[in-house]
């Protein structure tokens, strides 16, 4: 159970996580958090980032869903129209039933699978829960406030295990 709460990887940023790093874990689809993972809630299309790293993704061969707890779909429908991935919102996680679906989409098994969220208890605990690979990055929103919040919260106790584990916060 303790287990569930730690992220397998840490990234500073979505956009240090390399198509490479994915397959040197043998994961071949993504299942990705909207809000503060990839971008704010106040930002309501991709920006160019966002739209060079999932296209990195793509040309890889690297499926990619989202799978959101925002309650409008207006919201997932919007920065989705552009990408085209498989889109789920009020997914609720930690509940498993959207992420079980998305991975259905894309006809992956769990263990070829990798959840990215910004949030222990709802992202990384869902894709534990499914034997999933966890990555997790902290919330993009007022990153220099939230950043030590985030890290503070971490510390006890589940990046301690983390850092224990890995030798240090983050991936790069
Ligand atoms: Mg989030």
């Amino acid at each position: 159970m303790f287990g569930h709460f730690i992220p397998d990887y840490m990234f500073r940023h979505y956009y240090e996580i390399s198509p490479e790093f994915l397959r040197s874990l043998g994961i071949r689809s993504l299942i990705l958090d909207l809000d503060n993972t990839l971008a704010p809630y106040e930002q309501p299309l991709p920006d160019e980032r966002n739209l060079a790293w999932l296209g990195e993704l793509k040309a890889a061969g690297i499926d990619a869903a989202f799978v959101s707890n925002n309650s409008s779909p207006d919201r997932v429908e919007l920065f989705n129209r552009e990408i085209g991935l498989p889109a789920y919102f009020k997914s609720g996680k930690p509940s498993t039933k959207n992420i079980k679906k998305a991975l259905a989409d894309m006809d992956c098994p769990p263990e070829n699978a990798a959840v990215l969220g910004d949030q222990i208890f709802t992202d990384v605990w869902a894709g534990k829960r499914m034997g999933m690979t966890a990555i997790m990055v902290p919330p993009i929103k007022d990153k220099r406030t939230l950043f030590f919040r985030f890290k503070r919260l971490l510390e006890k106790p589940f990046v301690a295990k983390y850092r224990k584990i890995h030798g240090k916060d983050f991936q790069l």
